[in-house]
């Protein structure tokens, strides 16, 4: 399954990035360190993405949801 160009250009922006047009949010997360986290899933390509706090303290960023899970 391959990132189509919207979420690719979404990865690794700002929290006040907004979401592209094909984002759907799914889920809200609670992370080990208390913060929300919110997961999208794109229309397009099928690929989700976290919008999230690497840590806690940074800002939320756009990251790729892996398999490998997220903590
Ligand atoms: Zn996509």
């Amino acid at each position: 399954m391959s990132i189509c160009d919207l979420c690719e250009s979404q990865l690794d922006r700002p929290g006040h990035v907004p979401p592209h047009p094909r984002l759907v949010m799914s889920a809200t997360l609670r992370t080990a360190s208390g913060q929300n986290a919110f997961v999208y899933r794109c229309a397009h390509c099928g690929q989700t993405l976290l919008l999230a706090s690497p840590d806690g303290e940074a800002p939320d960023r756009w990251t790729r949801l892996d398999a490998d899970g997220w903590d």
